[in-house]
């Protein structure tokens, strides 16, 4: 497999580490409210990455955190007067529910800040121990120019960086950080302000800074060297390459062999964001869509493009899926009448190999799920014209499990259509459908009434209120 590396900016052929095995680090959410589809990008990106390499035979381990500490889970835990684990608790549960939907695999470990502190304080002496690091009223600082690879994977040099911050001084004392010895200096730890949860350390009760738990998580769970290291794009500067820098300055060998970014999730062409309030929740359009519409959607266009999010785009793939999904029913009842394989029909087993063949060279190719969802269509269209000429049960069967196991077990797109809600997302539905209806909002009303009816699901308005049965 070749993979784009963002450190050399070309295509490398994949040569993990140990033989057969994959270490992948990918740099979770933090956890103070419900994630957004742009956060849900890298998760089904690097979730395929780790279903296609298991497809190849490998065993992977992959990790991925939750930032369970941080200023924005500090605000909104002030704001709703309630202690920051009770915030970050709550969201790492809706953040499972929705990795679930969208069927994402649970990481093989999936860390949290909050239970790694003793590990992350060693990190830091380490580093102050080597003269990489040094504390000044309670506060450590990584010292930035004494890692000569500083900038290597941003592709930036260090000595525009630092005009960058030139006029920065009048910043820094703003923000009570002129202490440092150099404006490019980061934080490994701070003190506690008031309020806030802290740790005893050896310079001061207080927190971790962000970019130190991924370095110290990665080498925990998977090793000195890892084989992917993986995230978003934005990420690029200044987290990953602080994590370079504190891992590679602490453990004197490579962090990471490969550095695999995923492009954005846009919207109007603008990122989607919380802080631009231009985002719509994992659990707000899987309420209205079937999340494996979404995750095909998602897998539509290549990891490493700017993926446009609009509910009639959304809409198409859903169109698109169907085509396969109305191919995969006809092959399962075909299968399911067991005739044996019939005269000349050997040679249209080959259809199935094809399939498969062509999907991986897509894979292959730095994870193409464009081209190999294209693979999927095609093979689609031989099918249904062999279909329509009349194949036995057993063929039917084996380009069934073809079909499944390109669409399933990789793509991780679910292709029956049982989908059967939980009854807690019923009575959920039903709550808004009754407030929508109070606001006359009667649009509304009657899109879940459909929406319901489409999983079926009937409502029966009574004089107790609503009720509803399976149909
Ligand atoms: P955050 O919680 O902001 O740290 O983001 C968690 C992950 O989602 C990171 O890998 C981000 O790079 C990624 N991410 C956030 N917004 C988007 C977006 N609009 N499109 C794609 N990835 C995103
Ligand atoms: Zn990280």
């Amino acid at each position: 497999m070749r993979i784009f590396n963002t450190m050399t900016r070309q295509k490398q052929e994949f040569v993990p580490i140990e033989p057969g095995k994959v270490g992948i680090y990918v740099c979770g959410p933090t956890v103070y409210d419900f994630i957004h589809i742009g956060n849900a990008r890298p998760m089904i990106v690097f979730d395929t990455l780790r279903r296609y390499l298991m497809h190849r035979g490998y065993e992977v381990n992959y990790v991925s955190n939750f930032t369970d500490v941080d200023d924005k889970i500090i605000k909104r835990a002030n704001e709703e007067g309630v202690p920051a684990e009770q915030i970050s608790e709550k969201y790492i549960a809706e953040c499972r529910k929705d990795m679930e939907a969208l069927n994402v695999l649970p990481a093989t470990t999936h860390p949290q800040a909050t239970k790694e502190i003793p590990d992350m304080i060693s990190l830091v002496q380490t580093l102050i121990d080597k003269d990489h690091a040094y504390e000044k009223n309670g506060t450590v600082y990584f010292r930035t120019r004494s890692f000569s690879g500083y900038g290597k994977l941003s592709h930036k040099n260090i000595d525009e960086l630092e005009s960058g911050h030139r006029d920065a001084a009048h910043q820094l004392k703003v923000s009570g950080e002129d202490e440092k010895e150099d404006p490019l200096d980061f934080v490994l730890w701070k003190p506690k302000k008031e309020g806030e949860p802290c740790w005893q350390s050896p310079w001061s009760e207080g927190r971790p800074g962000w970019h130190l738990e991924c370095s110290c998580m990665s080498a925990k769970y998977i090793g000195g060297t890892l084989d992917i290291h993986a995230g978003g794009e934005d990420l690029i500067f200044p987290h990953h390459e602080n994590e370079i820098a504190q891992s590679e300055a602490a453990h004197d060998q490579t962090f990471a062999n490969y550095w695999m970014h995923n492009a954005f999730l846009k919207i109007n062409g603008e990122k989607m964001a919380k802080s631009l309030g231009n985002f719509f929740t994992v659990r707000d359009i899987t309420a209205k869509v079937d999340p494996m519409v979404v995750r095909f959607f998602m897998l539509s266009v290549h990891y490493r493009r700017a993926l446009n999010f609009s509910e009639e785009l959304v809409a198409d793939a859903g169109t698109s899926l169907e085509r396969i999904r109305n191919c995969f029913e006809k092959l399962t009842e075909r299968a399911q009448e067991g005739s044996p394989l019939a005269p000349g029909e050997e040679e249209k087993k080959k259809e199935a190999d094809l399939l498969l063949t062509k999907f991986d060279a897509a894979m292959d190719d730095d994870l193409n799920t464009a081209d190999a969802i294209s693979a999927v269509f095609e093979f689609v269209r031989a099918v249904n014209a062999s279909l329509a000429e009349g194949i036995s049960g057993e063929l039917a069967g084996i380009y069934r499990d073809a079909l499944a196991n390109v669409m399933e077990d990789v793509l991780g797109v679910k292709l029956a259509r049982e989908v059967e809600l939980p009854s807690e997302e019923i009575e959920q539905l039903i709550a808004e459908r009754t407030e929508a209806r109070k606001a006359k909002n009667f649009a509304r009303a009657d899109e879940i009434r459909k929406l319901l009816l489409e999983k079926g699901i009937v409502l029966e308005d009574t004089r107790e209120g609503v009720k509803w049965k399976r149909a």
